[in-house]
């Protein structure tokens, strides 16, 4: 018999898609990167195909889109009309609607409270005068952000009622900026939950997360967290990826407060890096999940064998490389970038914990 060739597109040269294109390999699916930079890449040098082209190069989005069976974007600041080309060539994932969501960050934190799911107290802020405004209101101390494009705490800056707030405004550089209270949390959860095309999910089990200069740094999973806030932050991932239609994967990340609120923070519609535990951790890892997925397979289980540590290896780790491959034990994954820059992400470690 003539086994069925698949081949998932993705979007997007880094990591993200260098772990989808290893893990669909692993089921058979051939994969074909597009990026401005593909070639050589981390994820293009390991991918079937590549193209090399720009995310507004419509005449090689489309060759690329006739010859792929399913589309995905390792990153959510695609360009949405890039998105909404391709759809039109084949089916797309995160689909035009998740995409225009989670790339605003007003947009992100409304569509959460349409959803009955709490945030902070935000105000968007489009010039000098409404941050002096809404700074009255908050009374206290805020973070900056901008509303579209930031990432790893870049364009984030905290805030305090007696700082110049002129001149806060203008480091930001934008006029589409958010204010958001500071929330003194007691821990920060991520959850991730895989949608199939037929409306079907599967939740991983939630991760609790580290931060360093706003990069994330520790994730361990499965969270311990009360049985009351763990079904609410499924709850509260499901009915987000209920409500956009979403195929694949939609991770939240949320503060857990003193008195066991859970607060949004912020969605990805993609694989995350607080979940990369799951390639050891977890019976099906997120990038199995999401390949299987995009081919249209059964979501597989996402049971955990025991407790689990990822740590994030930065360029700035990388001196301590010869002992990391020497621990027995320790899941090493590396990302094949030749420049170890100051916070970078060059690779992160999973190690087990616990084993039940
Ligand atoms: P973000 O890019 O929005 O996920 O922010 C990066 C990190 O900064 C978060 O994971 C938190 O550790 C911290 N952070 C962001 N927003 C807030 C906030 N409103 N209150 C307290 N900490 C925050």
């Amino acid at each position: 018999m003539d086994m069925p060739q698949i081949t998932i597109g993705v979007l997007g040269s880094g990591q993200l898609g260098r772990m989808l294109v290893i893990a669909a390999a692993q089921l058979g699916i051939k994969t074909h990167v597009f990026a401005p930079d593909a070639a050589g890449s981390p994820a293009g040098e390991l991918a079937h195909a590549t193209t090399t082209a720009a995310y507004d190069d419509y005449d090689a989005l489309s060759t690329f889109g006739a010859s792929v069976d399913a589309i995905t974007s390792e990153f959510e600041n695609v360009p949405s009309d890039t998105m909404a080309h391709l759809a039109t060539l084949c089916p797309v994932s995160p689909g035009t609607a998740a995409l225009h969501i989670a790339q605003h960050r007003i947009r992100e934190k409304s569509f959460a409270r349409e959803h009955g799911i709490n945030t902070p107290d935000f105000w968007h802020i489009t010039d000098s005068d409404s941050l002096v405004k809404a700074m009255a209101e908050l009374n206290g101390r805020g973070v900056l952000k901008t509303c579209q494009l930031g990432y790893d705490g870049k364009g984030q800056l905290w805030v305090d009622p007696q700082d110049d707030l002129a001149a806060s405004f203008a480091a930001l550089g934008s006029n589409d900026v958010i204010l958001e209270a500071a929330v003194t949390f007691r821990a920060e959860a991520s959850f991730l939950v895989a949608r199939a095309a037929d409306g079907r999910i599967a939740h991983f089990p939630p991760s609790l997360n580290t931060h360093k200069d706003g990069i994330l740094a520790r994730s361990i999973g499965p969270a311990n967290l009360p049985e009351a806030l763990l079904a609410k932050g499924q709850k509260a991932v499901q009915d987000l990826a209920d409500a956009m239609g979403l195929v694949g994967l939609l991770a939240l990340e949320t503060f857990v407060t003193n008195d066991d609120q859970l607060l949004f923070n912020e969605i990805a519609p993609r694989p995350h890096n607080s979940f990369h535990w799951t390639i050891e951790g977890c019976a099906t890892s997120q990038f199995t999940q999401l390949a299987r997925c995009l081919a249209g397979m059964p979501l597989a289980s996402t049971h955990s064998y025991g407790t689990w540590q990822m740590d994030n290896l930065l360029g700035e780790d990388m001196t301590n490389i010869e002992a990391l491959a020497a621990e027995a034990g320790l899941h090493l994954h590396l990302y094949g970038k030749t420049a170890a820059k100051t916070g970078r992400k060059m690779g992160h470690t999973n190690r087990q914990i616990t084993t039940n």
